[in-house]
């Protein structure tokens, strides 16, 4: 009996303590069942509120402001919030605003609208020739804009960036032009990459253009933060602000359209774009151009050996001559990138300048700077900044692949070989301690595919003596480049250990 009674004693303890604890559970949670609203977005909880109504005016305040900022009938919400009555045991009331921002966060509120999409996944890919180039360019770029009008609006205006406005004019308008002498046509623009336009509702999380302007320069500069102002101040000219801003004289005038070409004036208080030009989509341009090109007279050097060492005489003035070139281009985003020479024409021949000196000795270091290319040649890309980087030579055009590179000046060859950017590239040091290097050159099998140094050149090897105007090997597009061209870099020591020169302040 005194084990069935210890057995009971136990048993009644358990169940007081069982019930004891049920009831404390019992009144934390069903003490008050709060009625309140559980709001549903697209089938999933995303909080508590106290009123429906005091969401719904928030959301229609909402809506009426984004009315005004985007200057539209309706704002659309996300089809499925559901905002249910319910008995809640829930302590966590949430703000409307804090349900309205996770809404949106989620499902944002849309306007309708046009989405652009630029498709480059088929286009070519325009390097830059020291093959810094960014690769994180997206290949598929979504642009929210407010109406089709503007789009077109702020295409023309990014194309009348690359263009001059009547050359634009005359060719929307199939205008026959026949140039009477030297001059320009516009043969052709179109944009490479893929654009559409659909319909689409908008989410007003996310950035929409509403006016053509705000457009246009992001097509130009290729984001929103990049586009910064500069207000001209006393002294300026636009090779100055350029140079200041990491931009070339050319890039400035393709982000302000408004100022025609390099030499016109600038007033101080004028506000300029400035920006590195990175444009969204890629505008093509192809031109017939025929101009009259300077052919600099050479000087040849004679010797006597009845005058005195030392004694120099003009056995003959040189004058400089005229060559009339045409040329096809084809222009990236205003950058030449391909240029044909189709005739060329001599109008006025140059004439050497003739010296005599005394004596026999040819003086070490003497000789000129000798241009590195045949002639006619183009500089599609001048030294200084493009693309937001410095640019440290010039590229040369129009010569064509496997014509002659020729040594600058007198010296000994001090480096030939391959690099990813530089391609196949010539180093020679000059005997005034003067360097130059000569890049993107085609291989000895006449191709650009990467290699060793020695399928470099078939003309020099490391350590030769050169004399300017002797081959050192032929133009191609090897390495980091676009087309075929060479680019051509002087420095007052060992390249990217000294100072570079632009190479045509030496000719
Ligand atoms: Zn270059």
């Amino acid at each position: 009996m005194k084990l069935k009674n210890i057995l009971w004693i136990f048993i009644a303890l358990i169940l007081s303590g069982f019930i004891s604890f049920g009831i404390k559970k019992y009144t934390v949670k069903a003490s008050i069942p709060k009625e309140g609203y559980r709001v549903y977005l697209e089938g999933r909880t995303i909080g508590y509120i106290n009123s429906k109504d005091e969401l719904n005016d928030y959301i229609n305040v909402q809506q009426e402001k984004l009315k005004q900022q985007y200057h539209v009938d309706k704002v659309y919400i996300p089809n499925e919030i559901d905002v249910v009555k319910e008995l809640t045991y829930e302590n966590q009331i949430d703000s409307v605003e804090s349900i309205y921002n996770k809404i949106n966060s989620i499902s944002p509120f849309t306007i309708k609208g046009y989405q652009v999409i630029i498709d480059k996944t088929n286009s070519t890919e325009y390097l830059n020739d020291d093959n810094t180039t960014d690769t994180s360019t997206p290949k598929i770029i979504k642009i929210n804009i407010l109406n089709k009008e503007m789009f077109t609006k702020a295409v023309e205006s990014v194309i009348l960036s690359f263009v001059d406005d009547e050359q634009y004019e005359a060719f929307v308008n199939k205008q026959k032009i026949e140039l009477e002498s030297t001059g320009e046509i516009v043969e052709n623009i179109y944009i490479e990459d893929e654009i559409t336009i659909k319909e689409a509702n908008l989410p007003t999380n996310e950035m929409i253009y509403m006016d053509a302007d705000s457009l246009t320069k992001y097509l130009i500069f290729g984001n929103n933060s990049s586009s910064k102002r500069y207000t001209v101040k006393t002294g300026d000219n636009l090779e100055k602000i350029a140079d200041s801003n990491s931009m070339s004289v050319n890039e400035l005038l393709i982000a302000n359209s408004e100022i025609s070409n390099a030499s016109s004036l600038l007033y101080v208080g004028q506000e300029l774009s400035i920006g590195s030009v990175s444009p969204i989509f890629t505008t093509i341009v192809e031109k017939h151009v025929v101009e009259d090109q300077v052919v600099k007279y050479k000087t040849i050097t004679e010797y006597d050996n009845k005058m005195y060492q030392g004694q120099v005489k003009t056995k003959q003035n040189g004058s400089n001559g005229t060559t009339r070139v045409t040329q096809k281009l084809k222009m990236i985003n205003g950058e030449i990138v391909q240029a044909y020479i189709v005739a060329s024409e001599e109008i006025v021949p140059a004439v050497d300048k003739i010296v005599v000196r005394g004596g026999k000795q040819v003086k070490r270091g003497d000789g000129e700077w000798s241009w590195p290319t045949n002639f006619p040649y183009m500089i599609s890309s001048g030294y200084g900044w493009r693309w937001g980087k410095l640019h440290r030579g010039v590229d040369i055009i129009g010569t064509g692949r496997g014509s002659p590179v020729y040594a600058a000046r007198d010296g000994v060859v001090t480096n030939i070989s391959y690099h990813s950017s530089l391609g196949y590239h010539v180093v020679i040091r000059h005997d005034n301690g003067y360097y130059t290097q000569y890049a993107h050159m085609q291989n000895v099998n006449g191709n650009d595919r990467a290699g060793s140094a020695g399928s470099a050149t078939k003309y020099i090897h490391v350590g030769d003596r050169v004399r300017a105007h002797d081959v050192i090997g032929e133009v191609g597009s090897s390495g980091g480049s676009t087309g075929v061209h060479l680019h051509f870099e002087i420095w007052d020591g060992a390249p990217y250990q000294a100072h570079s020169f632009n190479p045509l302040l030496f000719y």
